[in-house]
C-alpha cells in the first residue's frame, strides 16, 4: 500500500536547536539550527523539499515512474529512491561513472529501494539530451527530474523550508551550496530585511556566474556567498574537518556530514569569530541532512 504523500516524512521532527555557550555570548550572536536532518532517516533534509513537487506531480498525473540523474553517492538519488518506494512509484536513475565496488554504498541503498540503475561513462553522462532519448522507450511516460533536484520545482520546494517555523525573527539564514537550488529557494522566501548566507562546498569556477544569475533573478532578500570554506573541493575532507565534526557533536549533540553540513557549520563559526557576522545577528542555520554520506568514511572515523 503506498503511503499518503503528506506522511512520507515527519516535518514536525524538524525542530529548532539553539547553540549555547560563551562563544556565542561573547560574539553577541544567536545561532539556531533548523534540524531538517530529522525529518526522515533516509529521505533527509533539503532533498525532500527539492523533490516533493516532482513527486507530487508524478502521483497526481499518475506517471508510471520517476527517473533522474546523479553520482554514485548522491543524496538526491537516495531521497528520491526511498520516497518513490514509500509512495509506491517506480524509480530509475542514470548514474555517472562505473559502479563502485565497495560494499555498504549508496548504490546498495538505491537498489534495495527498488531503483533501476544505469551506469554510463562520464562523457556520456554530460550529454543529458542524448541520454533522455536513449532511455525514452524503456521509461516511456516517466517524469524526469533534473540532476540533484535542481530547477524550478526544486527551488519552489526549498522555499517552503522557511514555512516550517516562524522565521521573521531571524536576521540571517545560513545554508550550504551545492547546485545552489536550496539557497535560491531560501532567497525567494526570505524577507527583504533578511540576509541569506551561502557557503559553497565545492570550487565554483564558471558555474559561479551561472549560479549568481539564478540567485539574482530570485532574490527577494540580500545575500552573501563566502567561497573560501570548501576545504579543497567537493567531498574533500581532512583531519581538521573530521575533528571539527566530532567536537561539534560532543559540544552540541549535532551530527553533521562531511560533504555539506560540516563545512557549513565550520564556516559560520569562523565568520562569527572574525566578526564578519556582526553582533546582534540572529542566525538560523539550515541543517540540510545528508548524514548517509558519512558511510563512505572508514569505520570509527566519527564518534557518532
Ligand atoms: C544537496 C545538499 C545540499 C546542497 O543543496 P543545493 O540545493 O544543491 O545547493 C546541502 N546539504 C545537503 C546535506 C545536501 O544533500
Amino acid at each position: 500500500m503506498p503511503t499518503a504523500f503528506s506522511s512520507i516524512v515527519d516535518l514536525a521532527a524538524a525542530d529548532i536547536h539553539p547553540l549555547k555557550g560563551p562563544f556565542f555570548e561573547q560574539a553577541g550572536v544567536q545561532m539556531d539550527v533548523l534540524r531538517l536532518d530529522k525529518i526522515h532517516s533516509i529521505i533527509s533534509g533539503n532533498k525532500w523539499f527539492k523533490i516533493k513537487h516532482d513527486l507530487e506531480l508524478a502521483i497526481v498525473e499518475q506517471k508510471p515512474g520517476i527517473i533522474s540523474f546523479g553520482g554514485a553517492y548522491s543524496n538526491h538519488l537516495v531521497a528520491l529512491a526511498e520516497a518513490c518506494r514509500v509512495a509506491g512509484i517506480r524509480s530509475a536513475a542514470i548514474i555517472r561513472g562505473e559502479e563502485p565496488t565497495a560494499r555498504a554504498t549508496t548504490i546498495e541503498q538505491l537498489r534495495s529501494a527498488g531503483m533501476e540503475l544505469h551506469f554510463v561513462s562520464r562523457e556520456q553522462y554530460q550529454q543529458k539530451k542524448q541520454l533522455k532519448e536513449l532511455f525514452e522507450k524503456t521509461y516511456a511516460g516517466f517524469h524526469w527530474v533534473d540532476e540533484g533536484g535542481r530547477g524550478e520545482n526544486g527551488i519552489k520546494g526549498a522555499a517552503e523550508i522557511l514555512e516550517l517555523h516562524q522565521t521573521n525573527y531571524y536576521t540571517h539564514f545560513c545554508c550550504a551550496i551545492g547546485t545552489g537550488t536550496m539557497m535560491t529557494g531560501l532567497l525567494r522566501a526570505a524577507q527583504p530585511n533578511q540576509t541569506v548566507v551561502g557557503i559553497p562546498v565545492l570550487k565554483l569556477g564558471d558555474e559561479m556566474n551561472e549560479l549568481l544569475g539564478t540567485i539574482q533573478q530570485n532574490a527577494n532578500a540580500s545575500y552573501k556567498i563566502y567561497p573560501e570554506f570548501e576545504e579543497g573541493g567537493y567531498a574533500k575532507k581532512n583531519d581538521g574537518l573530521i575533528n571539527f565534526m566530532n567536537e561539534l557533536y560532543a559540544d552540541h549533540n549535532i551530527p553533521t556530514d562531511f560533504v555539506y553540513t560540516a563545512k557549513l557549520f565550520k564556516a559560520i563559526l569562523a565568520l562569527i569569530e572574525s566578526r564578519k557576522i556582526p553582533k546582534g545577528s540572529k542566525l538560523l542555520l539550515i541543517h540540510s541532512g545528508g548524514l548517509q554520506g558519512n558511510r563512505s568514511l572508514k569505520a570509527g572515523t566519527l564518534s557518532y
